[in-house]
C-alpha cells in the first residue's frame, strides 16, 4: 500500500532565501528544483507535506571589529547600516519573487489567508514575505510601506542583536531572554506602523524588556514564530512560562522551532537528537497555550534539525511521531497548519 498523502504543513519559519543569497554556484531556480545539500526545495517540499509558511528575509551580519560587546553596553545604534541591509534584504525578497515567476504551478507569493488556502489547495508552496531583522526599514518607515506594498506581512524587530528599533538577544545557554533594555522610541513607532497595515509582529529573537514593550503596545495577537519552552532548554532563546502566559491572554501562537540547540535540555547543536524531545515541548506549549496556540516554526535551512526529520521531505516523521505518543489527528492538523491559518486571519483582518 502506498504511504497515505503527507498532513500539509504552514510552517512559521524558515531561512531558505538566505541560503539561496549565498550560493555562489548555483541559480536560486535551480537550487528550488533540488538541491540535497539544503532543506528545503520542491521536490523536498512535495514529499514532506510542506505547504506552505514564512519565507524569512535576513540581512546578514557583518563581521564585527574586535571582542564583541555586552548587549548592555550597547547603545541603540545598528550594528548593521541601512544601505547593506538594504541591498541584501531587496535581493532576497527578489529571490521569492522570481521563484514565483519561475515555477507558476510550485510556488505562489501570498499576501492573504483566501490567497494561502487557494495555493495549499492547489499545490502550490504558499510563501508569506517575513523579515527577521528591520535593518533595512528608515527611521521614516517608508521602506516599510514599500515593503508592505511588494507583499511583506510578517515582520520581526530584530534577529540576535542590536538595531534602531531594539535589542536582539544574544544566543547563550543557560541564559533567560532578559538581556539588555526594550524598544528604542523608532521600534515603538515601527510596531504602530505594524498594526496599521496590519503587518504581523514576530517576537523570536526579541530580549524580554522588548517582549513587554510589545505586549504593552500592539492591538494584535502575540506571536513568537520560532521559539521553545525556557522551562525544557534554558536557552536565552526560548520562552518563559509568564511570556507564554502573555501569549495564551492574546489569543496568540507559538512556533515550535527544531533547533537542537533550542530543543535540548544540553541546548547542545546536535543532529542526532530523539524526536521525543518535540514532543515534550509542544506538551508543554499545549498545556500553557491550549490547543489552538501551537504550531511549526521549523527554522529549515537556518539550523541542525534532527537527523530523524533531517529536511523538509522528513516532516511526516514527526507526525508519525506524535501519532505513537497520543496525538489524534484533528490536533495534528491544528499543529501542522490549521492554527497558523487561524492566527494570520486574526493578525490581518
Ligand atoms: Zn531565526
Amino acid at each position: 500500500m502506498p504511504d497515505p498523502a503527507p498532513i500539509p504543513v504552514f510552517d512559521g519559519h524558515n531561512d531558505m532565501l538566505l541560503r539561496f543569497a549565498l550560493h555562489r554556484e548555483r541559480r536560486p531556480e535551480e537550487l528550488f528544483a533540488g538541491d540535497p545539500k539544503g532543506h528545503i526545495d520542491l521536490p523536498r517540499a512535495r514529499a514532506g507535506g510542506l505547504a506552505g509558511g514564512l519565507f524569512a528575509v535576513f540581512p546578514p551580519p557583518l563581521r564585527e571589529e574586535g571582542p564583541a560587546k555586552p548587549i548592555t553596553e550597547r547603545p541603540p545604534t545598528p550594528e548593521l547600516a541601512l544601505d547593506p541591509a538594504r541591498t541584501s534584504t531587496v535581493g532576497m525578497l527578489s529571490i521569492l519573487l522570481r521563484l514565483e515567476r519561475a515555477f507558476p504551478d510550485g510556488l505562489a507569493v501570498c499576501r492573504t489567508v483566501a490567497e494561502i488556502r487557494a495555493a495549499m489547495a492547489a499545490g502550490r508552496v504558499a510563501a508569506v514575505m517575513h523579515i527577521e531583522g528591520a535593518e533595512a526599514v528608515d527611521p521614516d518607515l517608508a521602506m516599510l510601506d514599500v515593503l508592505h506594498a511588494a507583499g511583506l506581512r510578517s515582520l520581526g524587530l530584530v534577529w540576535s542583536r542590536t538595531n534602531a528599533f531594539a535589542h536582539g538577544v544574544p544566543f547563550r545557554f543557560p541564559s533567560t531572554g532578559d538581556i539588555g533594555p526594550g524598544l528604542t522610541e523608532a521600534g515603538r513607532a515601527l510596531v504602530k506602523a505594524c498594526n496599521g497595515l496590519k503587518i504581523m509582529v514576530d517576537l523570536s529573537h526579541l530580549n524580554e524588556a522588548g517582549f513587554w514593550d510589545v505586549a504593552a503596545l500592539t492591538d494584535a495577537p502575540l506571536v513568537a514564530s520560532h521559539s521553545n519552552v525556557h522551562a525544557l532548554c534554558a536557552s536565552s532563546r526560548n520562552l518563559t512560562d509568564r511570556q507564554l502566559d502573555a501569549i495564551r491572554e492574546s489569543r496568540g501562537l507559538v512556533g515550535l522551532n527544531f533547533a537542537t540547540a533550542f530543543l535540548r535540555p544540553d541546548g547542545a547543536m546536535r543532529a542526532d537528537t530523539d524526536l521525543d524531545v518535540m514532543r515534550r515541548h509542544l506538551d508543554a506549549l499545549i498545556e500553557r497555550l491550549g490547543e489552538d496556540g501551537v504550531a511549526l516554526g521549523s527554522d529549515f535551512d537556518g539550523a541542525v534539525v534532527p537527523s530523524a526529520i533531517g529536511s523538509a521531505a522528513g516532516l511526516p516523521a514527526l507526525f508519525a511521531h506524535l501519532r505513537g505518543a497520543g496525538y489524534g489527528e484533528p490536533l495534528l492538523r491544528k499543529i501542522a497548519s490549521e492554527n497558523w491559518l487561524g492566527l494570520l486571519e486574526r493578525t490581518w483582518a
